[in-house]
């Protein structure tokens, strides 16, 4: 099924995010993770794709397996970073060729992390925008783009946010997927400006119970993500006891999502980092709410 359709339902949607694994110990993490994920029949999984070749090979190895080895509905991420058309045209088969009708659209982050300056392949693409046409010639692909409730790094304000979350979506976007971030209210806000432009496509938020402080540090410090005192203030109490610090991430993003499916959201997507366990209690905390 395509995500478009498995989002019409009405029922909160739940999907989980992994990355393509590096070594045969992270792999068989993974597939512990996925295997676990499965149970849980979620509404997709997401597989992300890596600035370098290796995982490259290993996101399309890894979407295709959960495609024909598992019951999940896999969802493949794709970057136009250091990629040419013709490259691009031959993941989007390779994609199709192996029954995953699912992509998502991304510029991808400048080589040299999301502080560097983007600058496009010679005969590649610029925009996000431009691979949701690509994809969308292409066949009958459902797509989803990356939407951001905290600032983009390169967007002037969150107005401009809003406005390519709009191009993206009148480009044939189906849906969107956000950037993790803290703030339920500025998740909202985004919803609210998207809307005032004409564009309603579902935004699924995107969580990670933070397990580890210094991790949740240097991904704000990369992205531009908020943390909010009343979050950091939270954690650094209990900061030198790792039980408790993964206590509060899970309590901390167990509120988040309750408060984003009381407002509306469309469903929650977790991200992983491929380790199952948090994830699984935040799901299990949602569920026995909603009981
Ligand atoms: P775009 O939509 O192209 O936006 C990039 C910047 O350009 C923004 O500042 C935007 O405001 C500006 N812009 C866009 N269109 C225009 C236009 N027409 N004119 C002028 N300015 C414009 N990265 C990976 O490498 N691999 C992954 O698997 C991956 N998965 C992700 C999943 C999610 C859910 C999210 C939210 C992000 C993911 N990323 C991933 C990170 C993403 O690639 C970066 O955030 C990247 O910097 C922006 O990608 P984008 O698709 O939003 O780009």
């Amino acid at each position: 099924p395509t995500i478009r359709e498995l989002l019409s339902t009405g029922q909160p949607s739940f999907s989980f995010e992994f990355f393509p694994p590096k070594t045969p110990e992270a792999e068989e993490v993974l597939w512990r993770s996925i295997r676990e994920i499965e149970q849980l029949r979620p509404t997709f999984v997401s597989i992300t794709y890596g600035a370098g070749g290796t995982t490259r090979d290993g996101t399309i190895r890894v979407t295709e397996r959960v495609a024909q080895d598992t019951s999940l509905t896999p969802l493949g991420h794709l970057t136009c970073v250091s990629h040419s058309r013709d490259e691009l045209r031959s993941v989007i088969g390779a994609y199709a060729g192996s029954g995953v009708r699912n992509i998502l659209a991304l510029r991808g982050d400048p080589k040299g992390g999301p502080s560097q300056p983007w600058v496009a392949h010679p005969e590649g693409l610029n925009h996000a925008v431009e691979l949701v046409e690509l994809v969308r010639s292409l066949g009958d692909f459902c797509v989803g783009v990356a939407a951001f409730p905290d600032k983009h790094p390169e967007a002037a304000d969150l107005e401009a946010d809003a406005q390519v979350l709009a191009v993206k979506a009148a480009a044939g976007a189906d849906y969107a997927i956000t950037q993790m971030f803290f703030g339920a209210d500025d998740y909202f806000r985004l919803i609210d400006r998207a809307a005032a432009l004409g564009c309603d496509i579902p935004v699924l938020p995107g969580v990670m119970p933070v397990t580890n402080i210094k991790q949740i540090e240097r991904m704000a410090e990369l992205t531009g993500m908020a943390l909010p005192k009343p979050v950091t203030d939270r954690l650094n109490a209990v900061a030198e006891d790792p039980a408790a610090v993964r206590a509060v991430g899970i309590e901390i993003a167990t509120e988040l999502s309750d408060k984003l499916l009381a407002g509306g959201a469309p469903g929650i997507h977790f991200i992983t980092l491929n380790r199952s366990t948090a994830t699984r209690q935040v799901f299990r905390n949602l569920q026995s709410a909603v009981v």
